[in-house]
C-alpha cells in the first residue's frame, strides 16, 4: 500500500481532472468499537447521522452522471445499518464499490444479509481494517481481542468467495512490525495490490500523526448528512466544501476550481491518503 504524492494537473471546468475520482459516503457515524486513533470520532455513543437509503441512491445516481471511478461507503461501522445491503447493492449494480470495515460484526443475519449481495459480485469490495500482524500491534488503538475476531472474520468472508482489501494504519506500535501484517495479508491469498497503509493522521480522535487539510490532500469527494467536504480523513467544518449534497455537481465544480488553483501555481504535490 501506498500514500504517495501527485502533481495536481489543470483541467477544463466542465470535465473531471485526470485522476480518479472517488466519492466517500459516510452512511453512520456510531460503531461497535471506540478506537483511540478513530479520526471520525465514532463509537457506540456516537449520535447515528445516518445518510439515509435515498440519499444513498440518489448520490450514487449523481456519481454515476458526472463520471466517478468508484464510489465508497465508510463511517462509523456501515453494517451497524439495516439498509447497508440495498444501498451496496444498488451503488454496486452501477459502479465499482468498497465498503469499509471492521468486520466483526458478520454473523448470523448480517452475514446471510451480506452473502445475497456480495459473492459473485465484481464490482464490490469489502475494506477491512487491519493494523498488524499479531494481536498486540492492532488491539493497542482497536480494543483487546479485536484482532482475533477481525482475522477470523475476513477468512469466514473469504470462504464464502468475498473480495477482500485489507487497510493498515501506520502507528507508532506497528511501524517496526508492518513486514508481520504483509506476511499475514500474503498467507490470507490478499494480493499486494489490495493491501494499503497509510501513516497515522492526527483528527478527530487522534492525538498523534500528520497534519493533513485541504492544502495538501487530493481530494476525495466526501459526503455526509451535513454536506460535501473535501477528503474523508475529515468532515470537520475547515475540509467543508459546501453545505448542500445536492446537486453534487456544485461540490465538484468548487473542487475543481480550486485544483484549477492549486495547479496554476505550477508547485502543487497533494498526498493520496485513502
Ligand atoms: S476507527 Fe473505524 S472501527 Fe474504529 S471506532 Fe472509528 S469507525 Fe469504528
Amino acid at each position: 500500500m501506498y500514500t504517495h504524492a501527485n502533481n495536481v494537473s489543470t483541467s477544463q471546468p466542465s470535465c473531471l481532472p485526470a485522476f480518479q475520482w472517488k466519492l466517500w459516503i459516510y452512511t453512520n457515524y456510531d460503531c461497535n468499537l471506540r478506537c483511540s486513533y478513530c479520526v471520525a470520532k465514532s463509537s457506540p455513543n456516537a449520535l447515528r447521522r445516518a445518510i439515509g437509503l435515498a440519499n444513498a441512491q440518489r448520490l450514487v445516481d449523481e456519481a454515476v452522471t458526472l463520471g466517478f471511478d468508484e464510489v465508497f461507503f465508510t463511517g462509523g461501522e456501515p453494517f451497524i445499518l439495516k439498509e447497508i445491503y440495498e444501498m451496496l447493492a444498488y451503488s454496486s449494480a452501477r459502479i465499482k464499490t468498497s465498503v469499509l470495515t471492521n468486520a466483526m460484526l458478520f454473523q448470523n443475519s448480517r452475514l446471510e444479509q451480506l452473502l445475497a449481495i456480495a459473492p459473485g459480485n465484481d464490482n464490490l469490495i469489502l475494506q477491512v481494517s487491519l493494523d498488524g500482524g499479531e494481536p498486540e500491534h492492532h488491539d493497542f488503538y482497536r480494543g483487546k481481542g479485536s484482532w482475533q475476531k477481525t482475522v477470523d472474520s475476513i477468512q469466514t468472508l473469504q470462504r464464502h468467495g468475498l473480495k477482500i482489501r485489507l487497510s493498515t494504519t501506520e502507528t507508532p506500535v506497528n511501524t517496526g512490525h508492518l513486514d508481520l501484517v504483509c506476511g499475514l495479508h500474503r498467507s490470507l491469498g490478499i494480493p499486494e495490490s489490495d493491501h494499503f497503509i497509510r501513516p497515522l493522521a492526527k483528527r478527530g480522535y487522534s492525538k498523534e500523526g500528520l497534519d493533513l487539510d485541504m492544502g495538501n490532500l487530493l481530494p476525495e469527494v466526501t459526503v455526509n448528512l451535513d454536506g460535501v467536504f473535501w477528503h474523508p480523513l475529515s468532515t470537520d467544518a475547515d475540509m467543508q466544501v459546501s453545505k448542500s449534497i445536492f446537486p453534487l455537481s456544485t461540490a465538484v465544480q468548487r473542487i475543481q476550481e480550486q485544483l484549477d488553483a492549486i495547479a496554476s501555481t505550477g508547485r502543487a504535490s497533494l498526498m493520496t491518503f485513502t
